[in-house]
């Protein structure tokens, strides 16, 4: 998935510029400000003061709001009417301008605009998107440029429409709406800390989309990650060392975001399971290990989730959908804790990992961790033990109720149980 932000205040010239880009790169386009444009023009029509919260939250029901493409160009309808060029008016920007600084306009707005992000290639602008919507957008541009600059451009694009405004309006204008949306309490105009700067006050057209272009190229080089240069070094030292036989390695699937799930049964499994599948996968570590600088950086880099027993997992959880949403492997360990020496089915089962199935949809793929009398000795042979995935959709959770995740994380855990079926004993019955 790619997610290009651009984020800048109005004028800077960032529709026109992320509509050639999304041309070049055949992606689609999404004009957020044409959204609060259009809320905007509601309030205008039915005599609201758009800077009004109470009043322009009383009428957030009223109407419908629908974001369409046609033929990769963006349309948005006001109750089912194509609003067109309506929004582009001046008073209908500080209209927009108004509305946007209210908390309820930008959370009617927020999933509608994330919802094309996770089904679409895109390239977005706004003033939020890299530090509110899309925090997690590979590629984070903030455009801007003088505001003598920005408002030339404006009143030229006005007077080129054939509408009759004066430059130093147009001006006046475009300082107060920097400043509010630069000032105001909730999601304000400002550079996201990832986002690349680009000021374009001295820049034409085609310069600012090579520019952009080139942060592009450079942002989405496929990269090793660095992950995959230390599976490079130590997963085949871990295998040797660990005696570890790989059963179903066919099973893992080449691509996409499955739960791995195994039983735990002491810290290296996270090793011994990383060791013996190819991709990545991102670990849940506990939320103490990153307040060790150095592991800190370790685990970070490692793509490491960190987990908060104390924070009741949200973050955890949200972080481990969302990875799992972007295509990733995360693990799992159904048991929540390390159970050496005891049978697997005498073992407590958490809910969690049916809780993060039901949300994220993701199907599961069950790993065996097998030990003799579930313990690791020093040079005894572990099996690991990949099965088929199972499908998110026999998970039977239908009403994400609690009793459900919980059931439904039994049978998972069920499922790896029932891989166990290896030996340990070589062809001649001595044992490994
Ligand atoms: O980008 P455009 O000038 O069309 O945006 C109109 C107004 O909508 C902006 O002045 C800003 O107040 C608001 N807006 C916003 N967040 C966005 C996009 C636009 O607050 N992501």
């Amino acid at each position: 998935m790619l997610r290009i932000a651009i984020d800048g205040p109005g004028g800077a010239g960032k529709s026109s510029v992320a509509k050639a880009i999304a041309a070049r790169l055949g992606i689609i386009y999404v004009d957020t400000g044409a959204l609060y444009r259009t809320i905007g023009l509601y309030m205008l029509n039915h005599g609201i003061d758009p800077t009004s919260a109470p009043d322009v939250v009383s009428k957030l029901n009223d109407f419908t709001l629908e974001l369409k493409f046609q033929d990769g160009k963006q349309v948005i309808l006001l109750d089912g009417v194509d609003v067109g060029d309506t929004i582009r008016a001046p008073e209908v920007s500080m209209a927009a301008s108004g509305v946007s600084a209210i908390k309820e306009v930008r959370d009617y707005l927020l999933n509608m605009q994330r919802d094309i992000a996770a089904h679409n290639d895109v390239i977005m602008d706004g003033r939020d998107i890299g530090t509110v919507i899309l925090p997690r957008a590979e590629v984070k541009i903030f455009l801007t440029a003088s505001a003598e600059a920005r408002a030339m451009r404006r009143y030229n694009e006005l007077i080129a429409k054939g509408r009759d405004v004066k430059y130093e309006d147009v001006y006046r204008e475009m300082v107060e709406r920097d400043k509010n949306d630069s000032t105001r309490d909730i999601a304000p105009c400002v550079q996201a800390k990832d986002a690349v700067l680009i000021d374009n006050s001295n820049l034409n057209f085609e310069q600012t989309v090579d520019a952009i272009i080139s942060v592009i190229k450079k942002k989405t080089k496929k990269q090793k990650p660095f992950y995959m240069w230390m599976h490079m070094i130590i997963a085949f030292p871990i295998r040797i060392f660990n005696r570890i036989k790989v059963y179903g390695a066919e099973n893992i699937p080449a691509e996409g975001g499955y739960i791995v799930c195994a039983n735990h049964i002491a810290a290296k499994d996270v090793f011994l399971i990383g060791a013996s599948c190819p991709r990545q996968i991102c670990f849940l570590a506990k939320a103490e290990l990153f307040s060790v600088p150095v592991v800190r950086t370790f685990l970070k880099l490692m793509g490491a989730v960190k987990l908060d027993r104390t924070g009741g997992d949200v973050a955890a959880i949200r972080k481990s959908i969302e990875l799992l949403n972007e295509g990733r492997l995360v693990a799992i360990f159904p048991q929540g804790h390390r159970n050496p020496g005891v049978n697997p089915q005498d073992t407590v089962i958490k809910s969690g990992t049916g809780l993060i199935a039901y949300r994220s949809g993701a199907d599961i793929l069950p790993v065996f961790l097998q030990a003799k009398n579930n313990k690791y000795r020093l040079f005894r042979r572990i099996n690991v033990i990949f099965g088929k995935p199972i499908k998110n959709s026999d998970l039977g959770i239908t009403s994400g109720r609690h009793g459900e995740y919980e059931a439904a994380t039994r049978k998972i855990f069920g499922e790896i149980i029932a891989l166990g079926g290896y030996e340990f004993n070589d062809a001649e019955g001595k044992e490994n």
